[in-house]
Formats: C-alpha cells, sequence, structure tokens
C-alpha cells in the first residue's frame, strides 16, 4: 500500500532524511522507533504531503503523494489534489489536537460533514458507531476539556477513522499522557490493526511493537539503520545503534 523509495528531505541545508526506502503492505503494522531527531515525524508528515519532499517518491496504492511526475521531474500537486489525497490518510499526532469548543461527538463528524458533504444525520450515526469503537459512546456530548488525555486521543482516532481512511499514521500517540491511560490507546490501536488497519505507527512502546507490528524499523540520523520482524529486531538487533537505542527505552 505504502512505497517510499529514496526520499531525501532537507529544511534548508539541515539533511534531515538522507534516503529513506519502506514498504508497508496493506494490513500490515509498520512501527518505527529511534532517538530523537532522527526524523521520525518528518518522514510521516511527508507521507501525507505535510512536508514536501526534497528527493524521492512516495506512493500510496501506486498513486504518487503530493506530487504529479512528467518527465521525470516532480510537479507539486494544487492544494486541493493534496486535500483529496490527504482524506485517505488519517494521522494522529502526540498532542490531541481537538476543537475544544465542539463535543467528542461534533469533532468526529466534522470533517465527514465539512469536506466529504457528508448528509449530518448519517454522519452522526456512524461517528456514534466510531465512538463506540473506541470505548467512548458515553462521552460523545462530553467537551474535550471534560475528557482525560487517554479519552481525548481515542476520540482523535475516532475522528481521523470517520474519513474512512485506507492508511492511519500515528506519531507519539501514547507519549503525552499519563501511564495509566497509555493502555486504553495502545488497546483501541491494537483493535485496529485486528481489523486490517493499514498503520504507520512512531512509538517507543516497544511492547506494542511486539504484540501488534509486522515490521519494527530502527530510524537514525535520517536513516534507516534496521528493519525486520520486531521480535527478531528487538530479540537480536543487527547494528550496535540499534542495540543501544533498545537498551534504553526496554
Ligand atoms: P522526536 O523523537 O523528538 O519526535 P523525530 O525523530 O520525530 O524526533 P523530527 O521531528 O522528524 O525527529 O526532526 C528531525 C530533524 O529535523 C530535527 O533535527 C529537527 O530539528 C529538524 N526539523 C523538524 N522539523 C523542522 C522544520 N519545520 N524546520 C527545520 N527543521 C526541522
Ligand atoms: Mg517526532
Amino acid at each position: 500500500l505504502v512505497r517510499i523509495e529514496g526520499v531525501h528531505k532537507y529544511f534548508g541545508q539541515h539533511h534531515v532524511l538522507r534516503g529513506i526506502d519502506m514498504t508497508v503492505k496493506n494490513g500490515e503494522v509498520a512501527v518505527l522507533i529511534g532517538p530523537s531527531g532522527s526524523g521520525k515525524s518528518t518522514l510521516l508528515r511527508c507521507i501525507n504531503h505535510l512536508e514536501t519532499i526534497s528527493a524521492g517518491r512516495i506512493r500510496v496504492d501506486g498513486e504518487l503523494i503530493g506530487y504529479r511526475e512528467h518527465a521525470g521531474k516532480l510537479h507539486e500537486l494544487t492544494v486541493k489534489e493534496v486535500a483529496r489525497q490527504r482524506r485517505n490518510i488519517g494521522m494522529v499526532f502526540q498532542r490531541f489536537n481537538l476543537f475544544g469548543h465542539k463535543t467528542a461527538l461534533e469533532n468526529v463528524i466534522e470533517a465527514p460533514v465539512q469536506v466529504k458533504g457528508q448528509n449530518k444525520a448519517v454522519a452522526k450515526k456512524r461517528a456514534l458507531e466510531l465512538l463506540d469503537q473506541v470505548g467512548l459512546s458515553d462521552r460523545a456530548g462530553h467537551y474535550p476539556a471534560q475528557l482525560s488525555g487517554g479519552q481525548q486521543q481515542r476520540v482523535a482516532i475516532a475522528r481521523a477513522l470517520a474519513m474512512e481512511p485506507e492508511l492511519m499514521l500515528f506519531d507519539e500517540p501514547t507519549s503525552a499522557l499519563d501511564p495509566e491511560l497509555v493502555g486504553d490507546v495502545l488497546n483501541v490501536m491494537k483493535d485496529l490493526a485486528a481489523s486490517g488497519m493499514t498503520m504507520i505507527v512512531v512509538t517507543h512502546e516497544i511492547g506494542f511493537a511486539r504484540e501488534v507490528g509486522d515490521t519494527l524499523t530502527f530510524m537514525d540520523g535520517g536513516v534507516v539503520v534496521e528493519s525486520g520482524n520486531p521480535r527478531e529486531v528487538i530479540a537480536n538487533p543487527q547494528h550496535e545503534r540499534t542495540q543501544a537505542f533498545l537498551s534504553k527505552v526496554l
């Protein structure tokens, strides 16, 4: 589903992604780990074209993201075309950027109604199903400030799912949460994975990577240092840098 080939990213002179290759198959969960500044968030942001890329190709479902190719050159798509591509890609951030003045339910129906032009009653019915799926059917009328961080993050997941994306990107979805709230969010993600969703997850929750991940990729300094079966990478990392990193997070 996702094919990343030779992706480079510069911020000015700063070479942040240095030739990333990565493939995520349909229904797979790819877990991405690596030290702070290694480029994990930047890579995720490139996948839904929140960042431009300096070289390489990113394809989702065979379709080039953010660009059209003409005579070997990339030309950036229009805002409208990028918006169409993004509908297919849900993203959940570390900070649960919900609309504070809207209830959980209103947050979830916002995009389907505003962006897709979905009928409000239809969107509401689906939103209630999604809130139920993330264990929050009794919180539909609550505002973000009335919800715990873990509950807010689960609303954020429901909101992303409301657009019926084919791919979900998670950028450290539990790292801003109190430890006792982490499990609920990870369980929702685990259920989502079991339902067949294709997911790319940046997380330092190694237990999640081992249990739910189909692949584990370790990035450092803007390159993929190693990638493979999570159990194998965790039990027997091939590179010293991976070993050193894992020894810190395990
Ligand atoms: P963390 O674990 O701390 O979230 P990360 O692996 O997600 O780290 P990135 O956020 O992708 O790392 O950042 C990679 C590098 O790119 C860092 O050195 C960062 O300072 C730089 N960077 C990220 N965003 C920008 C930006 N908008 N402008 C300039 N530099 C940036
Ligand atoms: Mg990051």
